[in-house]
């Protein structure tokens, strides 16, 4: 399956993933180290954070174990991370993103600069790149009222997660992956694929 970032219908990044669940209630998938995804970069080759002005993608090869666990509808991703071969449990991420849609390949969405990093015990957290979001208002990426929204779903995660809800009661830190998977890779065409809701071709 592909799970591709779409920022105004552009492609910001690719990622092939493995599918562990997907049921009404949750989405969870698996991306694990040495899994090779698209990652944007300035045309120059250097570092880029928001969506703005060029981009182009480059092959970058992941280092640790990440599992993603999405509520369909949820504007948020956790995110669970492992040194390579979940050698060490690294902690919990919140992951402020759109609610994933559904393609013929798998989901388009689009991070939301803000997220939420969590210590593997719970007991402490901090939001992470407020000032990301922020610079994203001032470049006109996001609205005053979506930037509070971003925020306002933050925070529910944080309830969550407080409250010791699900997926944070769940085990999932205890959750390892089938050893026969294979490290996924990006199928011929992710690129061709259309959002949904749109004509592959151009439609009319
Ligand atoms: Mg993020």
């Amino acid at each position: 399956m592909v799970l591709r970032e779409l920022w105004r219908g552009k492609i910001w990044s690719v990622r092939p993933v493995l599918v562990v669940r997907d049921s009404p209630a949750l989405l969870a998938l698996y991306l694990p180290a040495r899994t090779v995804w698209k990652r944007p970069r300035r045309p120059d080759g250097g570092p880029i954070r928001l969506p703005a002005g060029d981009w182009r993608l480059e092959d970058h090869r992941q280092t640790i174990d990440v599992l993603r666990l999405n509520a369909p509808g949820a504007a948020h991703s956790v995110m669970l991370f492992w040194k390579e071969g979940h050698a060490e449990f690294i902690g919990w991420y919140v992951n402020l993103e759109e609610p994933p849609r559904r393609t013929a390949i798998g989901f388009d969405y689009m991070d939301q600069a803000l997220d939420i990093v969590i210590s593997p015990d719970m007991r402490q957290w901090h939001w992470k790149d407020e000032d990301e979001l922020q610079e994203a208002l001032a470049a006109g990426l996001f609205t005053p009222q979506q930037a509070a929204e971003i925020r306002c779903e933050g925070e529910r995660a944080l309830e969550l997660l407080l409250a010791r809800q699900p997926p944070f009661d769940d085990g999932w830190e205890r959750w390892r992956p089938d050893p026969s998977w294979p490290v996924p890779r990006l199928p011929e065409g992710w690129a061709d694929v259309a959002p949904p809701g749109e004509q592959a071709h151009g439609g009319a």
